[in-house]
Order: C-alpha cells, then structure tokens, then sequence
C-alpha cells in the first residue's frame, strides 16, 4: 500500500469522525485510517460548539437504545480513551433532563415516557406540583407536567473528542491537516479523494464525516443529501439570584432549554423556525433580549434580574427529511458511507454511530442494529418519527 492510498479515509475528525477512527481501529489495528480535518483547532466544528447534553429521553426506540449505550460508554469513558496513562476528563455531569410539556404534549410525552420505561430506562413522570416542590425558582403554571430523566446530563464535548482522538491515534490511526474538495468516483464506487493542496488519496471506503459541511462534500460525488446547515446561538446567564444546586437541563413546552453550567453560570438556547441557514457564526444578544429572556423570566421569575455574560453560535447539520441520522452506505455509490444529518443530537450518538458505521466496513455484527437510520429511506422518502428533537 503506498502513501497515498489507505483502507478507510474519513472526512473531518469532529466527534463522528474521530470515534468512527477509534472503533475500527479498535475492531483491528492493522486497518490504515485517514482521518482528514481541515482545522485541528475545531473552531468551528459543531461538537465543541455544542453544549454538551446526553439524554435518554427519545420517542423513537433506537434513539433511546443509541443513548443506553453512550451512558455506558461513557461511565467508563475515561479509563477506555487513557492514552500512556494520561487520562481524558470529560467532567460527566449526570444531573438530569426535565422535559416540560403542556397539556397538548402531555399523551405524546406519556407514550415516550412508557417506551423508555419499558427498555429500562430510569425515568420519572412529574407533577407541576413535584416540579414546584423539587425546583422552587421554577413556576409551572399553564403546565401539565413533565418526564425527568435522572441519569441524563452533560459533558465535556471537547474533551470527548480529544479522547477519541488521542486514542484513535495511539491506535494507528492517522490525522492530516487537510481539505476534501471532492470524491473521486469510478462509475458506482466511491475510489478515493481529492485534497485542496491537490494531492490524491485512494481507499476502499470513504466516510462522510463533514457534519454541516456534509452536503457540500457528498455533492462532488454527485450525491444529494438532505443535510442542511442551521445557525443556532448559546446565551450564557449570571442571574442575581442563584439556584441552590444544580438545574437539570430544563426544556421548555416552546423548545427554550436551559441549565446551570460550572461556575454558577446557567447556558440557554432554543432553536427556532427562522435560524438562517448557511455558515453564519455571527452571534448577537437580540434575540436573547427580546425573546427569550421574558420567557425565561416567566418560568423563573427570579430570573428576572440578570447579566447576559457571552455567548456563541454553532451549527446544527439538519436533516430536514426527518431530523435523525443518516447512518450507512449510500444505495448508489459503495464505498460511500455516511455518517451525517444528527441536527441537535450528534454528540450524544457519537458513540454508537461511530461503532455501527465500523462493524459495517469491517463486516462485523451489530450488537445495536442501526440500520433503521439507512440512508435509502432518503431516496424512498419514508421519514422516522421522533418527537424528542430539541
Ligand atoms: C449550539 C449547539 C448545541 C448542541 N448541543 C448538543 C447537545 O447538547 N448534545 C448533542 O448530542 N449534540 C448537540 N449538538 C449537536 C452536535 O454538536 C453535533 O451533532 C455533533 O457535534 C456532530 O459531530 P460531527 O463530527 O458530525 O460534526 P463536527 O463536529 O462539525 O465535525 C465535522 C468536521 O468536519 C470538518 N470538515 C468540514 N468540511 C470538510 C472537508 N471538506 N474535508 C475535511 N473535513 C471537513 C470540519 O472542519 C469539522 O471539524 C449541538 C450543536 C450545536 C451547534
């Protein structure tokens, strides 16, 4: 094998990327992986952009079934990705998800409630009464209730990444600074990839791991995905008044969310129907003036006085089919794997995702089987039901 060609070639090395170079070289070591990542520093990757939340509380079985498997790969995280004793510390936080809904969301969130239940997962439903008594800065008023998850929380997502990283690596998996400006074809397969410094690369595999830029990529093959890039903005809170405790990650009946975050601070978002798509990273404290912080000060009166300290804007990639992922060979060009479309969700999927998309090029089983997420059901236009997207 010579030095421009390898087994697997993955494009970007956010969190897909990186644990998808992890589990193959986990499944084998003498597999040569390429990971290719424009921008080591990840200023602009959605995964450091995010906020960290991994929760159980999905309506779709395998979204629920992804995230029983990332608590597990999480609780033992650090010890897995320790690379010549050094340890990663991803500062898991498991200090709930509280779902709020009113009575128009109150079936659909007892139906999501009773499937998690019935895969074992630890959840709670909650009075306005019990919200009140447990969170006494909260004011439910105009709520039916809401599903508390316990062992939902939150995490370090840089350093889940660099845990991957580092561990791909010690593994044999190689990162190079560099751009994909196209998918080499021949006729059915995908062969390899062009480079912006102009260099050629083969493989038997290629794996999208473009996040937002996902589509743009795949489009140099001919391949159109559904995949779109949506600006979504961070506000982070010094409110005068400060909870006793932490606040699980709070969302409202309106998709507004908010949690405390290290320091005393509390970090808030809500995506919204006018978010610009496109690769705007423009942040400004508008929206957050006018809309969201009297909606927060309804739900938390004693929220009403507070400093708005910074804040920043990321990308969701969008899959506007059905907002799930888009997991597996594309139908018309093998070689072509995608790991793509994980909206507000990706990091917590990280795990499982980048397992399944390495059994698949390994040929090995699939203890969680992912194929449900297939991307066929793009070109068959049959999209997944999922009510829990934030
Ligand atoms: C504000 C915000 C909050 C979020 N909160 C959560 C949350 O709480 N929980 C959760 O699970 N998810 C959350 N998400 C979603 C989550 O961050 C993403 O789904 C996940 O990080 C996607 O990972 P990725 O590796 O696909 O993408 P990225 O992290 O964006 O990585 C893609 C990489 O591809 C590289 N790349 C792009 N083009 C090319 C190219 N042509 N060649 C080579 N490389 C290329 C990029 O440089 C980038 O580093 C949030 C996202 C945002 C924006």
């Amino acid at each position: 094998m010579n030095k421009n060609s390898c087994d697997v070639i993955i494009i970007g090395g956010g969190i897909m990327g990186s644990s998808t170079a992890y589990y193959l070289m986990n499944h084998d070591d003498s597999l040569k992986v390429t990971v290719l990542e424009p921008d080591p520093t990840y200023s602009k990757a959605s995964t450091t952009l995010s906020v960290g939340n991994a929760r159980i509380q999905f309506s779709l079985r395998e979204n629920i079934l992804v995230s029983q498997y990332t608590f597990d790969v999480l609780e033992q995280f650090e010890d897995a990705m320790t690379v010549d004793g050094k340890k990663p510390n991803i500062n898991y936080r498991r200090e709930g998800n509280l779902f709020l809904v009113d009575d128009a969301g109150r079936d659909l969130a007892k139906q999501a409630l009773a499937l998690q239940k019935s895969l074992g997962c630890k959840v709670e439903w909650w009075s306005t009464q019990k919200i009140k008594e447990r969170y006494p800065l909260f004011e439910p008023k105009g709520l039916a209730g809401g599903s508390f998850g316990p062992l939902d929380g939150h995490l370090d997502p840089y350093a889940v990444l660099m845990g991957y990283r580092a561990k791909a690596r010690s593994l044999g998996a190689k990162y190079i600074k560099n751009q994909v400006v196209e998918i080499i074809t021949a006729g059915p397969r995908a062969t390899g990839v062009r480079l912006a410094s102009g260099e050629r690369l083969s493989a038997a595999f290629v794996v999208n791991c473009a996040g937002a830029w996902a589509a743009d990529v795949a489009r140099t093959a001919g391949v159109n995905l559904p995949v779109e890039p949506v600006k979504r903005q961070i506000f982070v809170l010094d409110t005068a008044v400060k909870p006793k405790g932490s606040l699980p990650l709070t969302i409202l009946p309106s998709g507004l969310y908010f949690r405390t975050e290290t320091g005393g601070l509390i970090l808030l978002g809500k995506s919204m129907a006018e978010d610009p798509v496109g690769f705007d990273f423009s942040w400004d404290d508008k929206r957050f003036m006018e809309t969201l912080w009297p909606e927060l000060a309804e739900f938390v009166p004693a929220f009403d006085t507070l400093k708005l300290v910074r804040g920043w804007a990321g990308l969701y990639a969008v899959n506007t089919l059905d907002g799930n992922a888009i997991l597996g060979e594309w139908p018309v060009l093998k070689g072509f794997y995608l790991a793509n479309g994980f909206s507000g969700h990706g990091l917590m999927q990280a795990p499982a995702a980048g397992r399944y998309i390495s059994e698949l090029i390994c040929g090995r089983p699939h203890p969680l089987d992912l194929s449900i997420f297939k991307p066929e059901r793009i070109l068959e236009n049959k999209p997944l039901s999922e009510d829990g997207l934030i």
